[in-house]
């Protein structure tokens, strides 16, 4: 199936190192890279690529960061995160995901892709296989592969609602297999697991000798089903799960890089090795302003996720209205994954549009919207769509698109 790792750049001079030759660019990047070259040329975009919150940090959790500024929190900070954020990440993980950390078993990373990145190069040996299920996020394969290990995908079914079942787990594991990627809610088709639904994954796992599980869990607050389950809660996980997790998505805290890694000693050890060996403690005031947003700004959280709910509800009534298209409604994060595979084949003015790659630069080149192809998330049937953007954005994207889509013959 298509993955990112096929469009390896081996045309990369070779006295640069092979790992650093076989980076794929990740497909929301590339498309990112597009829309910005078109509006510093002012063409009027739909962008409908971002995964990142269109709102700013609530107020509050600024205060917190000048507050820790003019405190002098501005030099070195210890290696695995401050004391401070450190307890309250353990106190958030036991009072709403029913987790025991210690604050010792929490590392916080630059972002929860950092967090991923240190757990892959824990946990892997070269040749090590990692279960992938598909879709999926397009970091996930690089951070394997960096860090030596395989990814084998297992795609998923849109009747299954995109996710992973007991059973093909089972089929994909092999005496190699040593990490599961368990993203719950999931980016990009927002599948969200259920307590019931972790324990019969979690029964496979611990089947197998050697598996882990990391368990990305930074969309948990953009849960429009209010099934989500924390897989380490899941009876007899603990022992075998790292925790990814933020403050990014739920507090729209992107930029300011703060993630963190909840697992048992020894990993947690580990871990906190890999950030001193790359990068060093987190930024300080960045951290202060976490913890308080994991203390005291939960209601900021809500006011989104009821916006990211009532545009899920927009879109998939848009895309529901659209011949052909078939879409699954996404239960948490804020995208739709709609499948377009029957438009592949058709053509408009001599182009002829095979796949997902084809249909985002078409949807760019025709009407100006900007989407990402389900290819960099393995599944090349579908194309990505934002829904961090406003109503008016939304309605005027999928119109644009519904217009292109019925152009093509
Ligand atoms: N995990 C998933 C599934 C994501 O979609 C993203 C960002 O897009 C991240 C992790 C990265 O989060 P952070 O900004 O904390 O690095």
């Amino acid at each position: 199936m298509s993955a990112p790792t096929e469009n390896k750049s081996s045309d990369l001079p070779r006295f640069l190192a092979r790992r650093a030759r076989d980076i794929a660019e990740p497909a929301t990047l590339r498309m990112a890279a597009k829309v910005r070259a078109l509006k510093a040329a002012a063409v009027d975009i739909v962008n409908l690529t971002i995964g990142e919150p269109d709102f700013d940090t609530p107020d509050d959790i600024k205060q917190a960061a000048k507050e820790a500024l003019d405190a002098g929190q501005t030099k070195y900070s210890p290696i695995a995160g401050i004391p401070e954020l450190r307890q309250a990440i353990a106190d958030k993980l036991k009072r709403e995901n029913g987790l025991d950390y210690d604050a010792d078993e929490i590392v916080v990373a630059n972002g929860a892709k950092q967090a991923i990145a240190n757990c892959c190069m824990a946990l892997l040996e070269p040749g090590d296989e990692v279960i992938v299920p598909a879709p999926y996020w397009a970091a996930y394969p690089s951070a394997v592969e960096f860090a030596g290990g395989r990814p084998v995908y297992v795609k998923t079914r849109v009747r299954d609602g995109f996710k992973l079942t007991p059973g093909a787990l089972a089929a994909a594991l092999t005496p190699k297999s040593k990490l599961l990627i368990l993203n719950s809610p999931s980016n990009p088709a927002g599948a969200v697991y259920g307590e019931a639904e972790l324990a019969a994954l979690i029964e496979v796992v611990l089947g197998h000798p050697r598996l882990w599980i990391m368990s990305d869990e930074i969309y948990e607050r953009i849960d429009f089903s209010g099934r989500h389950a924390s897989t380490a809660a899941v009876p007899g996980a603990r022992v075998r799960t790292v925790t990814i997790n933020g403050v990014s998505k739920a507090f729209a805290m992107t930029g300011w890089r703060v993630g963190y890694t909840a697992a048992p000693m020894p990993v947690s050890a580990v871990l906190a090795k890999i950030q001193a060996t790359l990068t060093s403690g987190a930024n300080p005031f960045a951290q202060a302003a976490a913890a308080f947003a994991l203390r005291e700004a939960g209601a900021a959280t809500e006011r989104m996720r009821l916006a990211y709910l009532s545009r899920r509800d927009l879109v998939l009534g848009l895309l529901q209205e659209v011949p052909d298209i078939r879409v699954s409604r996404p239960d948490g994060a804020f995208y739709a994954f709609p499948d377009v595979s029957a438009y592949y084949g058709r053509a408009v003015d001599g182009r002829r549009i095979a796949n997902s790659v084809d249909m985002a630069d078409y949807f760019l080149d025709a009407v100006r919207v900007s989407t990402v192809p389900g290819a960099g998330f393995g599944d090349d049937r579908c194309i990505r769509l934002s829904t961090a953007a406003s109503e008016a954005e939304l309605r005027e994207g999928i119109s644009r698109l519904a217009r292109a889509l019925a152009a093509l013959r």
